[in-house]
This record gives structure tokens, C-alpha cells and sequence, in this order.
């Protein structure tokens, strides 16, 4: 093949699709608005803590195949690191109990039937209900599909969907939680083990991709920023940045690796998702006690889970569109609060409470991902499109996953194959 593929964005879709054709040996262009890759998960200096966090705490399983391919082939594997065994440390907030979730690691779900692997003043009948999820249609939210109410959905159901659609799971939809039920809890403990980017997201996604690429001659256009696309007849012909006009010729291919609303700005009559939710990371410079949990999931407060880095102690807020306009200095004093119970170090009854916190900071990403309801849902276009030599990729695409690393590398996946077989 001698076309050259031109991947319009350097999130982790356009990374990965780039890394899949670069594997085939075929000619990759790339080019991002922004001045670094990564996207909406991307590592980056922060000066206020003087660390290098990410924009977002990312949570990945065991059973996502396609982001566990990609790190492989990026050799950056042992940088995701979490328990040997499926093990998730909750804490009540309200109450200060703790538990540990701990799901068997084959198909036959028997922890249900363990007092001390299962949520506390739940019983093993009460799991059932969520299986009704696996049969979903498509236009049912999970709130007309199982019982949204009570100790098993207060205490596990809520945190985990909330974190997985970034969406309240009354309104969100059945099937994208029973597509995750699927391949997570239901295909068994194994499956779901936590992972964690224990140096960041750039160290095992984005920084050893852009390295493979620049082996292979290829190093993205930063700061180009797609204007316009140029159709004659059912293909691309001229891709318009500000300054710069690329021609596509009859060999080239186009994928268009940008978030949704650029894509609807840019494709005629492109229907894709056009309602977003907001999710909020509060980031906090000390070092976690010794016996932390990498993750702690936190009920009945306003954080929702706790990350413990070697340098910081890290809380992400799911569907956090009401929190948008929240004082920064409140919200970081707030979390603290429930943070310093959450270590063991109760200050509730420090008076000044603004001494009492460590440097801290609050990244807000107001579009994270598409609003996980069955009528976005319905919005999400394939990866093919009406010309013949673009495609699309992005975890706005019909990936039947919601938002997630594991659904943007598929789609990444996805679109390399189609310029492949295209050829
Ligand atoms: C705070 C936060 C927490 C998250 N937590 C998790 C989690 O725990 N687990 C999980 O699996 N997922 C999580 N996600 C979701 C995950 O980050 C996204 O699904 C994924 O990063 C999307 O990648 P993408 O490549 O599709 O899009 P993006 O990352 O948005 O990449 C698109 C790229 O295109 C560029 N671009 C935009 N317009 C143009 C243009 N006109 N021309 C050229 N380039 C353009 C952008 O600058 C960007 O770099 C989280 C997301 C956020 C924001």
C-alpha cells in the first residue's frame, strides 16, 4: 500500500489507530489541536503540586483486552499495577464502615454466598436483579431495568455504574451497564481486577506510542487544528488546518479521531453525542500511609473514589456537572475532610482547616465523556462513514462500551482495520 492514513487527533483513539497501521507497516500522518497528545487522558507538570499528575484518575480492569493489547505492544504492561486477585476496599462514610468487595475469579459467582467477600447487609438474591441489565434493549435505562434503591445499590451498584458512564444510573442506559456487567463481573474475578497507572497515563499510553511512532519517522503535527474537510463526490479530497492544507489523495485515508462535537461541526448531517457529563479529580500532595489502598471506594459522601499514588493522594467525582460552579477552596476543604477519614487521620475537629491542607488541585474536565443515556447512545455513529475513505474512531462511536480507554482503543483498532481492508 503506498497511501498515507491522516489521523485527524492524538487522544488514545488516534494513538492507538496509528500504532495498529504503523504494526501493518502502513503510512500514518498525524495531527493534534493541542500541544500534547493524550487527550482526555493525559499526564502533564502541574506547577502549583510540582508533580506530573494526570488530568483525570483513569481506572482500567483486566478484562480490557483491547487497552491491555495496546500496552503490550507498547511494552509498557508492568506500569498498570493493582491487586494479584479481584479485591475493591470500599468505605462508608457515613457510618466509617469498611468492606472488601472480593469476587471470585471464575464464571460461577459463589463469593456472593461469603459473608466477608460480599457488601455488608446484602444478601446473595439481591446480586440477581442486576443481571436483568445483561438483557437490556436498548432504549432502557438502568433505572426501569433494576431496583436503583437500597444497601446493594447504595453500597456498589451506584459507585461503580456512576464511575463506569460518568452518568446516574437512573438515567443511564441498561445496555452500556450490561455490556460492562458482561465483560467485567460476569465473566468473573479475573476479569475484573483493578489497574492503575501507577506513574501516570503518558507513561504507559501516550509517551511510548509517540516514541514507536517517531522510530517509524512519524511525529504528530501539534497545534493543527482541523477547520475543514474537503469532500468531492464520496471521498475526502483536502484536509484545511489554520495555515495548512493537506491534500488526500485517491490513496489516502482519512480518520477522523477528534471528540464528538468536533465531528459534528466538520461532517455534514454527522449525528453524534451532543450532551456531555463533567467529572472533577481533586489531587492532594502527600505521601499515603503505608497500608493504603491503591483505590478505595467511598459511600454516602462527595467523593466518590480514592487513589493512592506514591506522591498524592488523588479523588475522582463522577457526573460532576453540579459541582461546576463550586468554589475551589470549598471543594478542595470538603474533600479533604472526607479524605483525612478515609486515611485514618480524623481532623474534624481541627479549627483551622485551611492550615491543615496539604497543596492540593482541582482539575475540572467539564466534557468528559458523552452522557451515557440510551438516547446519546442512540446518536453514536460507526466508525464508517458516507465517503468512502473516512472513517471514524473515538469513545463517542458506536462501540457498545460507554466512555472509556477500552472502548476508545477498540474504536482506534476498529477504524486501522477499515483503512486496511479499504485497501
Ligand atoms: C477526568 C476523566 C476521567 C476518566 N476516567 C476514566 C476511567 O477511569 N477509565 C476509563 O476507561 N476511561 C476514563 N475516562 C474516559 C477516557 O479518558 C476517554 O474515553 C478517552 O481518553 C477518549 O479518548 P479519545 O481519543 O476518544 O478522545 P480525546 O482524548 O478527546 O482525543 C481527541 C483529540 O483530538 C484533538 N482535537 C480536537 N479537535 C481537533 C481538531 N479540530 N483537529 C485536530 N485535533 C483535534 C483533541 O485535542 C484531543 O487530543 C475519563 C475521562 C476523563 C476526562
Amino acid at each position: 500500500m503506498t497511501g498515507t492514513t491522516h489521523i485527524i487527533g492524538a487522544g488514545l483513539a488516534g494513538l492507538s489507530c496509528a500504532i495498529r497501521l504503523c504494526d501493518k507497516g502502513k503510512k500514518v500522518a498525524l495531527y493534534e489541536a493541542a500541544r500534547l497528545a493524550g487527550g482526555r487522558a493525559r499526564s502533564y507538570f502541574d506547577a502549583t503540586l510540582g508533580l506530573t499528575i494526570d488530568n483525570g484518575n483513569h481506572l482500567l480492569l483486566s478484562g480490557n483486552h483491547a487497552a491491555l493489547d495496546y500496552a503490550r505492544r507498547l511494552n509498557t504492561s508492568e506500569g498498570l499495577i493493582g491487586p494479584e486477585t479481584c479485591a475493591f476496599d470500599f468505605m462508608d462514610l457515613a457510618t466509617g464502615a469498611r468492606w472488601r468487595l472480593r469476587p471470585n475469579d471464575s464464571q460461577l459467582p459463589w463469593w456472593v454466598f461469603f459473608n466477608d467477600r460480599r457488601v455488608p447487609g446484602t444478601q446473595p438474591l439481591d446480586y440477581l436483579d442486576a443481571a436483568k441489565l445483561l438483557f437490556a434493549k436498548r432504549n432502557a435505562t438502568i433505572g426501569e431495568t433494576m431496583r436503583c434503591q437500597g444497601p446493594l445499590y447504595e453500597k456498589l451498584w451506584r459507585p461503580v455504574m456512576l464511575s463506569a458512564l460518568n452518568t446516574e444510573p437512573p438515567e443511564a442506559s441498561a445496555a452500556l451497564a450490561g455490556a460492562i456487567l458482561r465483560e467485567t463481573l460476569a465473566a468473573g474475578g479475573r476479569a475484573c481486577r483493578p489497574l492503575v497507572a501507577k506513574k501516570g497515563l503518558g507513561e504507559v499510553f501516550v509517551e511510548p506510542a509517540l516514541h514507536k511512532l517517531a522510530q517509524q519517522a512519524i511525529t504528530p503535527k501539534f497545534g493543527a487544528r482541523l477547520k475543514e474537510i474537503v469532500f468531492a463526490e464520496n471521498r475526502v479530497t483536502q484536509l484545511r488546518f489554520a495555515g495548512e492544507e493537506i491534500s488526500v489523495g485517491a490513496q489516502d485515508n482519512v480518520v477522523f479521531a477528534a471528540p464528538a462535537w468536533a465531528a459534528e461541526e466538520l461532517i455534514p448531517k454527522l449525528q453524534a453525542p451532543n450532551d456531555h457529563r463533567a467529572i472533577l479529580n481533586v489531587h492532594f500532595k502527600l505521601t499515603p500511609p503505608k497500608d493504603q489502598p491503591l483505590l478505595l471506594g467511598l459511600v454516602h459522601g462527595l467523593s466518590e473514589w480514592l487513589f493512592a499514588f506514591e506522591d498524592r493522594l488523588s479523588v475522582t467525582i463522577s457526573g460532576a456537572d453540579r459541582l461546576m460552579e463550586t468554589p475551589r477552596e470549598v471543594l478542595a476543604s470538603q474533600v479533604w475532610l472526607e479524605v483525612s477519614r478515609a486515611i485514618g487521620r480524623d481532623i474534624s475537629t481541627t479549627h483551622d482547616l485551611a492550615s491543615d491542607l496539604p497543596p492540593w488541585q482541582i482539575v475540572k474536565e467539564k466534557r468528559a465523556t458523552f452522557a451515557a443515556t440510551p438516547a446519546q447512545d442512540a446518536r453514536r455513529p460507526d466508525a464508517k462513514t458516507a465517503w468512502e475513505n473516512l472513517f471514524l474512531a473515538g469513545d463517542w462511536t458506536a462501540t457498545g462500551l460507554p466512555a472509556t480507554i477500552e472502548g476508545t482503543i477498540r474504536s482506534g483498532y476498529r477504524a486501522a482495520d477499515l483503512v486496511s481492508e479499504s485497501v
